[in-house]
């Protein structure tokens, strides 16, 4: 189904609607957010992952995604960070005493920043799951998410013609029919039906779950080895708390992982968009210009607009 007219309206129109919306009053103060009770996340150990990249691997298979070999002259894939190509990619950083392996993907932030700089619903907030869902139907390609995001994960895909937003989705389009049952004390799905990085990995360096199962895997690991670990977990407050969480042997500063506080950063943002907002007719006027310009564009190109969006597509 490709986005018609009467759509094109209706987000233009949607579009004015959020953009008043979102102007707020300078006073209000923004409550902490609670994870959903059954939200679902990551628990990843440095101390156990050994950077083979299986995972990186497996995310491209599943997700579909072009090969990004644009740092190997095209012998292999071997990603230096989170492109337009590539949801989840492997670092090393090593600087003096300090070496670690990390991954890096969507945090799937209880408070996101991205969806809050979203205007047009494109990047929602699953109310069950509390995974941070993109739908292209609605993204006109302004790329507020990627300067809100403080992790630095939604990337563009520069490289096409008609250009979507690219990040984890924590493989849902997997476990879309499949149910969660419990394994082992996690909620797991059937095999095949998770998240792919988690399902390769040799080392459960990577494992999936709900998030309250997996902070209390956490905190006994923490408990039982405390000399293998920073006495703390990423995520757990962080950014006003992540549904991927971090156990590190070395300072999660080192690891790309800053310290933002116990505060959710969409309270930046929020306060960013009030000031950019103040006036809300010229956003008004942009963002509706945008989304007709993308849906010109689409129509052009014949992209059939729904290909991608949540339907056995990209996660
Ligand atoms: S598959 Fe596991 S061990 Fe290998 S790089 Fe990924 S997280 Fe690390
Ligand atoms: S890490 Fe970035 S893209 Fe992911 S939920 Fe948080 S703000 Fe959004
Ligand atoms: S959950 Fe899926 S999309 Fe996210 S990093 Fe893992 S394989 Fe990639």
């Amino acid at each position: 189904m490709k986005l018609g007219r009467r759509q094109a309206l209706k987000v233009i129109a949607a579009t004015g609607a959020m953009a008043a919306g979102s102007v707020a009053p300078a006073s209000a103060a923004r409550a902490r957010r609670e994870p959903p009770p059954d939200a679902l996340g990551m628990l990843y150990d440095t101390t156990k992952c050994i950077g083979c990249k299986a995972c990186v691997v497996a995310c491209t298979e599943a997700n579909h995604l072009e090969v990004d070999t644009s740092w190997s002259d095209g012998l292999y894939q071997a990603p230096l960070d989170l492109n337009g190509k590539t949801k989840n990619v492997i670092k090393l950083y090593r600087e003096g005493p300090y070496q670690s392996y990390v991954k890096a993907q969507c945090m799937h932030c209880v408070d996101p920043a991205c969806t809050s700089a979203c205007m047009l619903g494109s990047l929602k907030k699953d109310p069950v799951t509390g995974i941070v869902t993109y739908d292209q139907r609605y993204c006109v390609g302004c790329r507020y998410c990627m300067m809100a995001c403080p992790f630095n994960v939604t990337k563009f895909e520069y490289h096409k013609v008609a250009p979507n937003i690219v990040k984890c989705e924590l493989c849902r389009h997997r476990f879309a029919e499949a149910t969660l049952a419990e394994t082992n004390g996690f909620s797991r799905f059937p095999a095949n039906h998770g998240p792919a990085c988690c399902e390769v990995c040799p080392r459960e360096a990577v494992i999936y779950g709900k998030r309250s199962e997996l902070l209390a895997e956490a905190k006994r690991r923490l408990a039982e080895h405390p000399d293998r670990y920073v006495p703390k977990i990423y995520g757990e407050d962080d950014a006003g708390g992540t549904q991927v969480l971090y156990l590190s042997h070395v300072p999660f500063e080192k690891i790309g992982l800053p310290d933002f506080g116990p505060r959710g950063v969409p309270h930046t943002a929020y306060t960013v968009q009030e000031g950019l907002y103040q006036g809300f007719v010229a956003p008004v006027a942009l963002y509706g210009a945008l989304a007709f310009v993308m849906w010109r564009n689409r129509k052009k190109g014949g992209q059939p607009a729904d290909a991608a969006a949540g339907k056995g597509e990209a996660s």
